[in-house]
C-alpha cells in the first residue's frame, strides 16, 4: 500500500477528531473499549444517517426498477449451509498481514500469501460468523448466526417481494443493516470492525443480460461516491484477478478509496451468476425462478450485487473532506462535507446572550429547526464559534445581531469561503435552502446584500 497525505490528513487526525467532537468513541469505554466496535456519536449519527439517506434516496426512492426490505439479522441456520458460508469459513485459515486475504492453509502450496507474497498468520480452525444460540438450551439445534452479510436476507425473500410487488425484471432489492464478522484482524479505526453495516442491492436480470447491468451498476455506484464529494482522484475501480474470485462469481470489481493507509475496498460490485437462488432453492426445496411473460417460461435469474459498507464510506467521506487553513498563529481546521452530508446544516450564533438579541436568535433557530437539524451557539467569541462550526463542517452559519432587531435581517456565512451575506429574516429558510442546494452564495434574495467577501466564491 502507499502512503498518502491528501489535505494534510491522516488516520490520527481524523481520529482525534471523531473523539474530541462526538462522532466516535469506542464502545464501552467506561470499561477500557471493546476491541474494534465503536460508538457513533450525536454528530457521527447524524452523519451516518445522513449517508444511508443518500444512498437509499439514490437507488430505492429515486428509481422504479428497486424496492427495499429490511429483513432480521437471526436466520435460519439452513441459510448459511446454502450460501456456504458454514463449509467456506469452518476450515483451518490463515491471513495475510499486508492485504488481509484469508486463505485455507490446506489450499496453500507456499507460506506466503498467493496475492501479494505478504506473511501469513499462524493457521487457525476459524469460522468468522459469531454463534449464538437461541432458546433456553444450549445445544448445537439451538445454533444461529449473526449474519456476515445483509445479502442473504434479500435471497430468502425473493420470491415474496416478486409476489407482492409484482414487479418485472430487472429488479433490484436493496437493504441497509449490521452485519457481524469475527475478523482475525481488525484495525484502521472504523475501516474494519467486527460489527458494521452494510448497503447492500441485489440486482435481479435474465440470464444473458447480467454483462450488461454489471457495467452499468459499476458506472452508476462509483458516480454517486463523486457526487456526495469525494474527489475523483481519490477512487479508483479494481478488478479482481481470476484466483480472487469466489468459484460461481463471474466478475468482481472492488470500488477503493485512497485512505490515508493506502487504497482499500470501499465497495465490492460482483456478478453473482444464478448461483444464490439456485443454492437457496436446492436447499429450501421452493421454487425461487421468474415466470418470463414474453417467453413463456421459467428463468432463475443472475444477480449483480453492489455491496457498501456504511462505515467505511463514513470514514472515506471524512478523510476526503478534511482540510487544514492557516488562521493567523492558529490554524482553521474544516471539513469540506457536501451539504447532504452535514450532519448540521446551519448554525444560528447570537452576536450576544443579551436578552432582546436572544429572543430573535431563538425565533429564527425555532423556525430553521422545521427544516433541517440545526445548532445552536452562543458561548465564546464569534470567530471561535465558526470555527467550531467549521471543524464539524457545517456549511452555513446564520449570525443575529444588534442591527437585526431594527431591519429584520442577519447575516449569512459560508464555511467553505467564509463569505457573508446579509438577507432579511422572512426570506432565510428559502435562501438557505437555496444554498445547500448549491446556489452560490452571492445569488441574492431580494432585499439581500454582500456583506463581505473574504475570498472568491468556490463554484459549489
Ligand atoms: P475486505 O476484503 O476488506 O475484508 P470483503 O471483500 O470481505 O472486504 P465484502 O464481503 O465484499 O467485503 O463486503 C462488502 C462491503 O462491506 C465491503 O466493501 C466493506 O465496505 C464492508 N465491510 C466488509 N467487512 C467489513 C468490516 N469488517 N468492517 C467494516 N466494513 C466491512
Amino acid at each position: 500500500m502507499t502512503e498518502k497525505t491528501p489535505g494534510n490528513v491522516n488516520m490520527e487526525k481524523i481520529t482525534s477528531l471523531c473523539r474530541r467532537r462526538g462522532f466516535i468513541f469506542p464502545s464501552s469505554e467506561i470499561y477500557g473499549g471493546l476491541s474494534s466496535c465503536w460508538d457513533y456519536g450525536p454528530l457521527g449519527v447524524e452523519l451516518k444517517r445522513n449517508i444511508k439517506e443518500a444512498w437509499w434516496r439514490a437507488v430505492v426512492r429515486e428509481r422504479d426498477d428497486v424496492v427495499g426490505l429490511d429483513t432480521s439479522i437471526l436466520m435460519h441456520p439452513q441459510t448459511w449451509e446454502a450460501s456456504g458460508h458454514l463449509q467456506g469459513f469452518s476450515d483451518p485459515l490463515a491471513e495475510c498481514k499486508s492485504c488481509h486475504q484469508r486463505w485455507r492453509t490446506d489450499d496453500l502450496e507456499g507460506s506466503s500469501c498467493p496475492a501479494c507474497g505478504g506473511e501469513l498468520t499462524e493457521p487457525q480452525m476459524f469460522n468468522l460468523m459469531f454463534k449464538t444460540f437461541m432458546g433456553p438450551v444450549e445445544d448445537t439445534a439451538s445454533t444461529v448466526y449473526l449474519r456476515p452479510e445483509t445479502a442473504q436476507g434479500i435471497f430468502v425473500n425473493f420470491a415474496n417481494v416478486l409476489d407482492t410487488t409484482r414487479k418485472k425484471l430487472p429488479l433490484g432489492i436493496a437493504q441497509i443493516g449490521k452485519s457481524f464478522r469475527n475478523e482475525i484482524t481488525t484495525g484502521n479505526f472504523i475501516f474494519r470492525s467486527r460489527e458494521f453495516e452494510q448497503m447492500e442491492i441485489e440486482y435481479f436480470v435474465k440470464p444473458g443480460s447480467d454483462e450488461e447491468w454489471f457495467n452499468y451498476w459499476l458506472e452508476e455506484r462509483r458516480n454517486w461516491y463523486l457526487r456526495l464529494g469525494i474527489r475523483e482522484e481519490n477512487l479508483r475501480l479494481r478488478q479482481h484477478m481470476k484466483h480472487e474470485l469466489a468459484h460461481y462469481a463471474r466478475d468482481c470489481y472492488d470500488i477503493d478509496y485512497l485512505f490515508p493507509m493506502g487504497w482499500a475496498e470501499l465497495e465490492g460490485i460482483a456478478n453473482r451468476g444464478d448461483y444464490d437462488l439456485t443454492q437457496h432453492a436446492k436447499y429450501s426445496g421452493k421454487s425461487l425462478s421468474y415466470f418470463n411473460e414474453d417467453a413463456k417460461e421459467h428463468l432463475v435469474p443472475c444477480v449483480i450485487e453492489p455491496s457498501a459498507g456504511v462505515d467505511r464510506t463514513f470514514l472515506a467521506v471524512l478523510c476526503d473532506a478534511y482540510d487544514e487553513e492557516p488562521d493567523g498563529d492558529e490554524i482553521r481546521v474544516l471539513l469540506h462535507l457536501h451539504p447532504e452530508l452535514a450532519p448540521i446544516k446551519v448554525a444560528v450564533l447570537p452576536l450576544s446572550r443579551k436578552e432582546n438579541l436572544a429572543h430573535v436568535a431563538q425565533e429564527v433557530y425555532a423556525e430553521l429547526r422545521q427544516c433541517w437539524t440545526v445548532s445552536y451557539d452562543d458561548a465564546q467569541s464569534i470567530g471561535r464559534r465558526y470555527r467550531r462550526q467549521d471543524e464539524i463542517g457545517t456549511p452555513f452559519c446564520v449570525t443575529v445581531d444588534f442591527a437585526s432587531l431594527e431591519d429584520r435581517a442577519v447575516t449569512i456565512r459560508e464555511r467553505d469561503t467564509m463569505n457573508q451575506i446579509r438577507v432579511p429574516m422572512e426570506t432565510l429558510r428559502t435562501t438557505l435552502a437555496a444554498k445547500l442546494a448549491g446556489e452560490a452564495l452571492f445569488t441574492l434574495p431580494p432585499g439581500g446584500k454582500i456583506w463581505k467577501e473574504e475570498r472568491k466564491q468556490t463554484s459549489s
